[in-house]
């Protein structure tokens, strides 16, 4: 579907009344209702609790109201929303649900266009896709898709069942996983920074970049979610998802075109060059952290192991750092470094890509520094690119500055980007995947991430909690760059708004 035609669909949400429905699908569905992106649709809420159409609709008013930008046409938008209680464990009620369906399908002309979305944990999505088939809500005349939430599986091997579930109702182009980093402006302006500018693609090799960090730290702790985080830990919560996601972008070849299938397989050649990191080698390649007290914001703040639902002695990481290393042509030699936390200085997600010392440093000869060459891309919350050069400085003489050519995505815009759900529901409407995570990049993933849970899951960390909230991790993880003769950029110093 090209970009400009609008999308016609009957959208049934599963977990209507949760958290994620509330506070990122009603909002994203109505600014693209509000900005002309939708058609003829209608929503159908799944969730148990009883509620008429009327409350639900009410519902879905308050939430755009309280977390978007509500405009004249908000009655109008919510009069498409009807809901359905349900226990989808309930044999019995998807029969009603169909009919709701049907109906729905043929009072708004949806073609028999379905989206079926869960926003719901992820132990029902077996259950429901396969009472979707045998009941024959996904016997439709359009198009079906099945847009599903992280995460997919706790490893290799529930993440192969969990897809086999679903997979006995959707075929592989029909599920979209959401990785919502990828719907994130900045993530996928990756691929324009790399591919449509002569100046980087030249440079993105072993011969001219020294080593690339990616880092995503948030201030908040585990907050309400202490019994999915102790399960989970930021391993599986953040680098098998996010983090590998950035990396493969990162890394993967020119694709021959910009398609879904294209982009995909290249980020597939990415997961299979990842180095495995298996059994003792886990100590030299990664290292875990998780948070003790400290002061955020001039509060103090408890540990991890304190926090509602955790283990007093619990051995969950809230901290990750690591070294991968992709063995192909491109690469070989090239450090990826990514660190991921909670409760960590500064909230920011940024990738870093140090290019190589210029051979010759005349400037030393001098003694004077001259700083590597950077470049900077700001993901969150700021949204931009800097390019670390350096230049002279102006006055006498030839002295070398350090100075910083700055792209800032809001400050040229003046507006807030799209939220990333925004970006990530019009895609799968219109039947774009490629921000979507195929089922070849989780299982890699997992095979690479479930290598490193088996160490650490069968050795208890004694140095937990081993750094203190409002800190940039574990001394261990600056270790980790400065044995290679490296260290973290500073996220805070290599802001966008600093510079
Ligand atoms: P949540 O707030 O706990 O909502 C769960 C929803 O499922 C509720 O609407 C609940 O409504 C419904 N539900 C539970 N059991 C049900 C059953 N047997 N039959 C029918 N409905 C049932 O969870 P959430 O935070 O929205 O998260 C949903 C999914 O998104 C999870 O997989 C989560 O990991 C993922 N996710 C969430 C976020 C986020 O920002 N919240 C971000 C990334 C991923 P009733 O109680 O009325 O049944």
């Amino acid at each position: 579907m090209a970009h400009n035609e609008k999308p016609t669909a009957l959208i049934m949400i599963f977990g209507a009344t949760g958290d994620l429905a509330n506070r990122k699908l009603f909002p994203s569905l109505y600014n693209l209702y509000a900005k002309g992106q939708l058609d003829k649709f209608a929503v159908v809420g799944v969730a148990r609790r009883s509620l008429t159409n009327e409350e639900f609709q009410l519902r879905v008013k308050e939430s755009v109201t309280e977390h978007g930008e509500a405009a004249a046409n908000l009655d109008e938008f919510v009069s498409k929303f009807y809901y359905h209680s349900h226990d989808v464990t309930d044999s019995s009620s998807y029969i009603a649900l169909g009919k709701l369906a049907e109906e729905l399908d043929e009072n708004y002309r949806l073609d028999g266009n379905r989206i079926f979305y869960l926003a719901m944990a992820p132990e029902f999505f077996g259950t429901i896709a396969e009472h979707l088939k045998k009941d024959k809500l996904t016997n439709v005349t359009g198009f079906k898709r099945l847009v599903i939430e992280k995460p997919f599986g706790h490893d290799l091997e529930s993440a192969k069942v969990l897809n086999k579930q679903i997979r006995t109702a959707f075929s592989e182009d029909e599920i979209y996983r959401i990785d919502h980093y990828l719907g994130k402006e900045m993530v996928q302006n990756i691929e324009v920074i790399r591919f449509a500018n002569a100046m980087f693609e030249p440079l993105w090799n072993n011969r001219y970049i020294s080593n690339i960090q990616v880092t995503s730290s948030e201030t908040l702790g585990v907050e309400e979610r202490g019994r999915y985080y102790e399960k989970s830990g930021a391993l599986r919560d953040m680098v098998q998802n996010h983090m590998l996601q950035m990396v493969s972008l990162l890394a993967m070849e020119p694709p021959i075109k910009l398609t879904t299938d294209e982009i995909r397989s290249e980020k597939v050649r990415v997961f299979r060059a990842l180095r495995p990191i298996i059994g003792e080698e886990v100590n030299d390649y990664f290292v875990r952290g998780q948070y003790g007290q400290g002061s955020m914001n001039e509060k103090e703040v408890p540990a991890y192991r304190q926090e509602e639902m955790v283990d007093p002695d619990s051995n969950t990481e809230t901290f990750v750092a690591g070294k991968l290393m992709i063995d192909n042509f491109r690469w070989a030699g090239v450090p990826f470094y990514i660190r991921t936390g909670k409760r960590m200085k500064a909230k920011s997600t940024k990738i870093v890509i140090q290019f190589k010392d210029i051979p010759m440093d005349l400037y030393y000869q001098r003694e004077q520094t001259v700083n590597p060459n950077l470049l900077v891309i700001h993901i969150q919350p700021e949204e931009g690119i800097t390019l670390h050069l350096n230049a002279k400085k102006s006055g006498q003489g030839t002295e070398a500055t350090p100075v910083k050519l700055n792209y800032a995505n809001k400050g040229i815009d003046g507006l807030n980007t799209p939220e990333a759900y925004e970006k990530l529901l019009y895609d799968s409407l219109r039947g774009d995947a490629t921000n979507f995570t195929h089922w070849d990049e989780v299982a890699l993933s997992w095979s690479f991430v479930d290598n490193i849970s088996a160490v650490w899951e069968n050795t208890n960390e004694h140095s937990f909690p081993n750094y203190e909230s409002g800190s940039m991790g574990p001394e261990a993880a600056d270790k980790l760059l400065k044995n290679d003769g490296f260290f973290w950029w500073p996220v805070t110093e290599i802001d966008v708004d600093n510079c």
